[in-house]
Formats: C-alpha cells, sequence, structure tokens
C-alpha cells in the first residue's frame, strides 16, 4: 500500500498519518523527518541538505528526490508506505513517478483530506496555549474551564503568533496555491481519494479505511 497524504493546515493529517500507519503497519515517512536523521546522522546527503537548509535556501528537488528515495529503498518500505510532505509539486510527483517505476512499484491511493477554508481558520485561529506548562486548547473544541486561564498551572492561555487570522489564512493561501497543480495532476491519473475533514477523527478515518479497503499489499 504506496499512499501520498494531502491535507491543508488544520485538516487533521498528523493524526489520520497516525492512525493509518498503525492499521496498515507501514512506515510513516516525513520528509521533515528524514532531513532531520539524515543531518543527525551525518551522511552524504544530510550534508548536503544542511548546506542549503544552513545558507536560508530551500533544498532542491533532486536531493529531496535522492533522499526520499533512498528511504523508499529500505526494507520496511517493502509493503509500502504513506509520504507525508513530499512530493509537494509537479515536478517532484513526476520524480516520484520515476522512482517507483525504477523500483518496479507505483503510488496506489493519494489521500486528499478537505475541510473547508473558513471552518479551517476557525480551527487554526481558536488554537491557545499555555506559556508556562505547555498545555493546549482551543476556543471552540476544547476550552478551557474558565476561559482564558489554564486548567492544569492557571496562567493565562495565549495564542501563539502562527496563529494570529493573519498567518493562518497566508498559510492556507500558500498551502493551496502550492498544492492545487498536485492535486489537480493527481486527479488525472486518477489516484486521487478525495476524503470529508469536516467529522469526527473516528469518521474521517473510517472514510479512509473505506477507500484503502483491508487487501494491505
Ligand atoms: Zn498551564
Amino acid at each position: 500500500m504506496r499512499i501520498v497524504l494531502l491535507g491543508p493546515p488544520g485538516a487533521g493529517k498528523g493524526t489520520q498519518a497516525k492512525l493509518i500507519v498503525q492499521k496498515y503497519n507501514i512506515p510513516h515517512i516525513s520528509t521533515g523527518d528524514i532531513f532531520r536523521k539524515n543531518i543527525k546522522e551525518m551522511t552524504h546527503l544530510g550534508i548536503k541538505a544542511k548546506e542549503y537548509i544552513d545558507k536560508g535556501q530551500l533544498v532542491p528537488d533532486e536531493l529531496t528526490v535522492e533522499i526520499v528515495k533512498d528511504r523508499i529503498k529500505e526494507d520496511d518500505c517493502k509493503n509500502g508506505f504513506l509520504l507525508d510532505g513530499f512530493p509537494r509539486t509537479v515536478a517532484q510527483a513526476d520524480a516520484l513517478n520515476d522512482v517507483l517505476n525504477s523500483l518496479g512499484t507505483k503510488l496506489d491511493h493519494v489521500i486528499n483530506i478537505n475541510v473547508d477554508e473558513n471552518n479551517l481558520i476557525v480551527r487554526l485561529t481558536g488554537r491557545r496555549v499555555c506559556p508556562k506548562c505547555g498545555a493546549s486548547f482551543h476556543v471552540a473544541f476544547n476550552p478551557p474551564k474558565v476561559e482564558g486561564i489554564c486548567d492544569y498551572c492557571g496562567a493565562e492561555v495565549v495564542q501563539r503568533a502562527d496563529d494570529s487570522e493573519e498567518t493562518v489564512k497566508n498559510r492556507l493561501s500558500v498551502y493551496y496555491k502550492q498544492t492545487q497543480p498536485l492535486i489537480d495532476y493527481y486527479t488525472k491519473n486518477g489516484l486521487i481519494r478525495n476524503i470529508n475533514g469536516e467529522q469526527e477523527i473516528n469518521e474521517v478515518f473510517k472514510e479512509i479505511c473505506n477507500v484503502l479497503g483491508s487487501d494491505i499489499k
């Protein structure tokens, strides 16, 4: 089962990724994680990637693709994997195709978790965190018992700068601009599986399982 997972910030992608890899017993490949691992272990690719990151530059596609390719060739990916954070562009999707072709395999599903943009804004801007103990809350979905006060330590909860409405809107617009061509690409080749992300976590997962089926390959 070779899967790519797509979804905007706030759609619950991380939660669903955990559930999917557990149920289907495949590794969760997050490009952020494998970059960090390669850099930490000072692999050839890690050292190259670090040069770009240290300069504040984007890691070039070829290098990202090579790092993903290395990871996909590992033993634990024999029965599949869940790719998260890659591909981000059509060029990367093409490269991924080539990599999988060269390994004699192909992608099975592209799971795309959809949530209405206005709902994402509500989800993301409603987050509050406790600066003292790190607890997190949500004004609508998980409010503190006393408004504005941390349940655990009594400190005043705050909104992170990342969660301000302006930043959230900007993040979403960047996401959609970057991802729409990729969604079109995977729609055209018949791999896209649109999932309604506006349901309870378990209902979203059920919908994903229905799409993936129980044939573990
Ligand atoms: Zn607290």
